[in-house]
């Protein structure tokens, strides 16, 4: 461990990283991050991770990129960032003219600030009239943004941390808390030694470290898991556990087409009676009884999910009915009984899911293709009506196949490496080598950075200023504590620069984060989804605020749906304001098996993850000797008996084939891993496990499924 020297100031931050969202005090020595550690002030109470507690070793990694660098003869030169954006604006300039707004597109990230985004957003789709802005979080929590909608109406859990402090049953699914959001996991921790009445279910095809600490853990196998919530809300139907006072004022169902009563919807479920389905689940009829019975008589249930349940081609069947599951037993608009999808970016809800920075999407929770929605913000945006085009844009992995296809010719990325983190990752690459790309990264070894034709620096997060919004609508400010290194300039910069270029100035007019803040703050007030009162001041000396908040003296939402909810009538209980007549809807969503399936030919199932000393594609975690050290190089993880089963042994080089085709890896056994499932995870570009996870998407949410792939092994030179 170095020693960087002592503390000089201590400045109030955000991790970097994941979606907890932890709020960090930052050591700094003039321009060097000397310490980290977690503010006893923020909603985290000072407990951070093995990852954020190691940001200074990235912040002052000496090999960043340093210079704007352009192709040329397939090698980076270095140029001036005046020459690096004439080009850039040339190629932007020529595919529009020649090809049209859909030739262009932006790929965006959850790590952006919101102002960041935001200006992205703004710039192609109100200036450069193409709705082709997507981003990682396409790939993270787009299932779950969908089902919020559906289910409430908008966007955005109705729960917050805060819950997990009174809950007495956490129902975890397809979540690895204690490695992907250890803070909150900690909280979950404490919250049990505080209360013995507490339970834990976990359900994963996986034994992860969340589960080994279950009360009740369910191994349920890959890609059945709709199944078993369908069955769980049957046993609540037939244990007569249904809130059926909750249901008759604030609940309708739905068959997905039309309304349906509940003796309608009571019947759909018998389909999925334990008895029917405990089989394919792998699962006994007693277990699934004993979890829905659980689930529904606890004092307040809290559910957690994240990436099992969200990558999935039922990622939003999967999320409505988790929503169900609570409106039915009433487990909602309560201290602890909420519904609460953990995402896995530090800014895809504020940046993304919140500014609209995806291609079906306009700020604050509007739709492109709804025409008072597009000449609301043409409005709002002062652009003239019939500017936003009404065709929703290329969602991500439509946008890389459109590159593959030659649609899209022009492109630029920011702060994200899909070369890295899409599925089917050759094909896609493919794409990435035919399209003129411009990437903006902090560093030039990443792979989506070998696919650039133009290369500029960007800022690191504490070389810039804005505000990023995380999990449970909360948002925090980051302040900026030193100058960029080199020539790197922030996203922010390069965006309102390449607006001008583009003769966008009058739209995107403003010129620093705080004024673009103010901006975005007073488009918010004519929606459900307003933070008007959350000022630059207020973020300034308050540790974070949770919208809705509609003026400056309103303290913020904790709850939504409820009273203290500045949209809930006076005269209401609950009322989710989201739907017309103020009720939640319970959809009867059937489960459909996916196209990978285990066969003779691919008798195992791939599923692929984290783990808790890396982050994403490793580009800043895999750099910090420590957890590098820690994670190891990526391998394949087997289960002992499947192990046995294909003769292989811990370190042996294996050949995986799937339907997408076939890569080289080596071994690992564990324990943890359930027979007939594979695990890895995607952290190490050496081991680009992305090449044969399936590209099959959930219709709705166009979210990849990374969760099931249907493979087979073989070693290599057996
Ligand atoms: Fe908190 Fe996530 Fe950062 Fe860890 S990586 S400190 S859990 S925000």
């Amino acid at each position: 461990i170095v020693d960087e020297g002592p503390v000089k100031s201590w400045h109030k931050s955000v991790c970097r990283y994941c979606g907890t969202g932890c709020g960090v005090m930052l050591g700094m020595n003039k321009d060097k991050l000397v310490r980290v550690r977690g503010d006893q002030e923020a909603h985290n109470k000072g407990v951070i991770c093995i990852k954020g507690s190691m940001l200074d070793s990235v912040m002052n990694n000496p090999n960043r990129l340093k210079t704007p660098k352009i192709k040329k003869n397939g090698k980076f030169v270095e140029a001036s960032w005046e020459e690096a954006m004439t080009l850039m604006t040339e190629k932007f300039k020529e595919s529009l003219s020649q090809n049209g707004p859909e030739s262009i597109g932006f790929y965006g990230s959850g790590q952006l600030l919101i102002e960041e985004s935001y200006t992205a957003n703004k710039l192609f789709k109100a200036g450069l009239r193409s709705n082709n802005v997507d981003g990682n979080p396409r790939l993270c929590m787009a299932s779950a943004a969908v089902g919020y909608t559906q289910t409430f109406g908008k966007d955005e859990p109705p729960g917050a941390y805060v819950d997990i402090d009174h809950a007495e049953t956490f129902f975890l699914i397809g979540s690895n808390a204690y490695e992907c959001h250890p803070p909150l996991w900690e909280r979950i921790m404490m919250r049990k030694k505080a209360n013995k009445n507490v339970k834990i279910i976990v359900v994963d095809p996986r034994k992860t470290k969340t589960a080994e600490h279950a009360d009740i853990y369910l191994p349920v196998l890959p890609g059945k898991d709709m199944a078993l919530l369908n069955s769980m809300c049957c046993v609540m139907a037939e244990l007569n556990l249904l809130d059926e006072d909750f249901i008759s004022k604030y609940v309708n169902f739905n068959d997905g087409k039309k309304k349906i009563s509940l003796e309608e919807y009571k019947d759909f479920l018998k389909d999925y009676r334990p008895e029917k389905v405990a089989d394919e689940l792998g699962l006994t009829p007693r277990e699934i009884r004993e979890v829905a019975y659980q689930f529904a008589s606890s004092k307040a249930t809290m559910s957690l999910w994240t990436m099992g349940i969200n990558q999935r081609v039922q990622g939003v069947y999967l999320n409505n009915t988790l929503n169900s599951l609570h409106l039915i037993t009433g487990q909602i608009c309560r201290p602890g009984a909420t519904p609460l999808s953990l995402t896995g970016q530090s800014n895809a809800c504020g940046g993304v899911r919140d500014t609209g920075s995806l291609s079906h999407l306009l700020p604050n929770g509007r739709l492109i293709a709804k025409e008072p929605h597009r000449r609301e913000m043409e409005k709002l945006w002062n652009v003239p009506e019939g500017t936003i085009a009404p065709k929703p844009g290329f969602h991500a992995l439509a946008m890389f196949d459109e590159m593959v296809k030659d649609k899209v010719k022009v492109a630029l990325i920011m702060c994200t490496n899909p070369a890295q983190t899409l599925p089917n990752n050759r094909y896609y690459r493919e794409g990435m080598e035919k399209a003129f790309l411009v990437v903006s990264e902090i560093f030039e070894d990443t792979e989506t950075a070998k696919f650039a034709d133009i290369l500029l620096p960007a800022a690191l997060y504490i070389e810039k200023e804005g505000v990023y919004g995380q999990t449970e609508r909360r948002y925090q400010i980051i302040e900026k504590l030193r100058e960029p290194v080199g020539e790197a300039r922030s996203d922010f910069d390069i965006l309102v620069d390449f607006a001008n270029r583009m003769g966008q100035g009058k739209l995107i007019s403003y010129k620093t984060p705080t004024e673009c803040w103010d901006e975005y703050r007073i488009i918010s007030k004519s929606s459900k989804y307003d933070f008007s009162g959350i000022t630059r001041e207020r973020l300034k000396k308050e540790r974070g605020i949770q919208w809705p908040c509609p003026s400056v003296d309103h303290p913020g939402t904790v709850r939504r749906y409820i009273k203290g909810d500045p949209f809930v009538p006076s005269d209401k209980k609950v009322y989710f304001y989201g739907k017309p007549d103020g009720r939640a809807t319970v959809f009867a969503r059937p489960y459909i098996p996916g196209k990978e399936n285990i066969s003779k030919e691919k008798p195992l199932f791939l599923t692929t993850g984290r783990v808790i000393s890396q982050w994403h594609s490793g580009t800043m975690t895999y750099r910090v000797p420590e957890l590098k050290h820690s994670a190891g190089p990526g391998r394949f993880v087997f289960h002992p008996q499947d192990a046995g089963i294909y003769k292989v042994k811990k370190g042996d080089r294996i050949e995986v084939e799937s339907s997408r085709g076939k890569m080289e890896g080596i071994v690992a056994i564990s324990e943890h891993e359930t027979p007939g499932v594979v695990f890895a995870a995607f952290y190490d570009k050496t081991f680009l496990i992305n090449n044969v996870v399936s590209d099959d998407y959930d219709p709705y949410s166009k979210e990849p499924d990374y969760k099931v792939t249907a493979i087979n092994v073989k070693k290599v030179n057996a």
